[in-house]
């Protein structure tokens, strides 16, 4: 459902490139992103929710061409689609819990706010243990707490397709665990599709598939980085 085709990328002004031939992920499946930081993982994130485009290749959600989609279109490809939980949160430190999870509703005119947004809002906190929290502000919280209000304005949209980047990167053992079968459970209920960035190993046997980007690098990539380790030493 969602297939990534010759993708190519490249920033300006960066050596660095991503190169993918071919990979697909399947509806309701759960997908584990891993490999050495700066490898590309969140790069392959942005370019999945549209945030950023390929140079070459095509990024083909269900029947949409997401490569071939106007800013705007993609814009709204991403709002009413996919759940976003980014890697440094972006919380609004002015607006308390409750209101950076309904964030999404406040700034997307066409999300509308059914009954249901407030008692969705109270169950998604209450399983992430922050239903206490709802009425403090993020600078209050701890890492962890605010890992989780990400997670709820993520899921808050009732989202097709979750991109989470490192959601568990802040969290101990018990609260990882905890949030990742949030996710999961979210997913199986939903039919939703799950592609997580994760450096935690230990819980990569709960994914249907792990995506190793080392293994990803295209040999331009090899090539520059040899050249690079062998001009450093
Ligand atoms: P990962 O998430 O696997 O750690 P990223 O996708 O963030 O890797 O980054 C891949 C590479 O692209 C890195 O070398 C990084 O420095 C570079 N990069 C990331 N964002 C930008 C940007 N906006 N402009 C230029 N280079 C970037
Ligand atoms: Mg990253």
């Amino acid at each position: 459902m969602l297939r990534i085709q010759n993708l190519y990328f490249k920033y300006p002004k960066s050596d660095f490139q991503l190169q993918i031939d071919d990979l697909l992920f399947n509806k309701g499946e759960t997908h584990a992103l891993i490999g050495p930081s700066g490898s590309g993982k969140t790069t392959l994130l942005n370019l999945i929710a549209g945030i950023s485009t390929p140079h070459e290749g095509r990024i083909k959600y269900k029947d949409i061409e997401v490569s071939k989609l106007s800013e705007a279109e993609r814009r709204g490809f991403r709002i009413s689609r996919i759940g976003f939980v980014f890697q440094d949160f972006k919380l609004i430190n002015y607006l308390n819990v409750f209101e950076n999870i309904m964030l999404p509703y406040r700034i997307n005119a066409r999300l509308k706010i059914d009954l249901q947004v407030r008692s969705r809002i109270k169950l998604l906190s209450e399983y992430a243990g922050i239903d206490k929290y709802l009425s403090k502000y993020p600078k209050n919280l701890s890492q962890g707490e605010r890992q989780r209000v990400a997670i709820c304005r993520a899921l808050v949209t009732q989202p097709e397709l979750i991109l989470a980047d490192e959601p568990t990167g802040n969290l101990d053992p018990k609260n990882k665990k905890k949030i990742l079968d949030l996710l999961f459970k979210y997913c199986k209920e939903e039919g939703t599709t799950l592609i997580t960035v994760t450096h935690d190993h230990e819980l990569l046997p709960d994914f249907d598939e792990v995506i190793d980007f080392s293994k990803l690098l295209s040999e331009d990539e090899i090539n520059l980085r040899l050249n690079k380790t062998n001009t450093e030493s």
